[in-house]
């Protein structure tokens, strides 16, 4: 296939979509962009002011009266210019991100943020509906699963990584309980692009799925 311009990598819950996201960037030189990030941020934000996770028509208000930005170094996250990288991953922000992704008025703000960031191609976008709904005319979609228990290995071991503490069964429920909103929720559910390749990467390495990719490519 010609060398696609637009990436969409989709994916349940720690599928690996942002590991394998940022080396397909970095190695093509295109630009990365993690949407759930984008989710988190807002969250985070709604979880400051109070809001209540389920009114909404405030996390609507709010979703378009905040602005969500990706700066260096790295890929920090900016919320109305407060750097927000390490916050994002809290528990709190997980146990109620699935609930402000499924509220249409804030999807529908994000949504649009994203098609602006991937206008100019060159990029490689992970979520849950790139492929789907955001870029639909991306040139190549990828579809990560990966099997429960190998997920919540994954999330696990980076918890672990970053010094935090971590509980395997709270993390295997948590998943399975975002899995669930995630792909039962109205607008956007979490599926497959028809035309999307799927890979399963149980017991496959960032890199090998990488080449993967690559040789789907011609570039392997
Ligand atoms: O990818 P990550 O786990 O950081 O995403 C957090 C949450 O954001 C997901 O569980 C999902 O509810 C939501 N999300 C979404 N659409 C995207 C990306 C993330 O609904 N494109």
């Amino acid at each position: 296939m010609p060398k696609p311009s637009m990436i969409a990598i989709d994916g349940p819950v720690a599928s690996g979509k942002s590991t394998l996201g940022r080396l397909l960037a970095q190695r093509l030189g295109y630009r990365f962009v993690d949407t759930g990030a984008m989710y988190r941020a807002l969250t985070w934000r709604a979880i400051k002011l109070s809001i209540d996770l389920e009114d909404e028509e405030e996390l609507s208000q709010l979703a378009a009266n905040t602005k969500i930005e990706f700066a260096p170094p790295g890929d920090n996250v900016l919320v109305d210019g407060h750097d927000v990288t390490r916050e994002i991953q809290d528990w709190q922000v997980e146990a109620g991100v699935s609930l402000v992704a499924r509220v249409a008025g804030v999807r529908k703000v994000l949504v649009e943020q994203q098609r602006g960031l991937a206008q100019k191609g060159e990029i490689v976008m992970a979520g849950r509906d790139i492929g789907t709904t955001v870029l639909p005319h991306a040139e190549l979609k990828v579809y990560l699963v990966a099997s429960i228990e190998e997920r919540a290995r994954r999330r696990y071991l980076e918890l672990v990584e970053r010094g935090e503490a971590a509980d395997y069964e709270a993390i295997l429920a948590d998943l399975i309980r975002r899995d669930e909103i995630d792909s039962e929720r109205p607008i956007s559910p979490l599926q497959p692009a028809p035309e999307a390749r799927i890979i399963d990467t149980d017991g496959l390495s960032a890199d090998q799925v990488l080449s993967e990719i690559l040789s789907m490519m011609g570039e392997g």
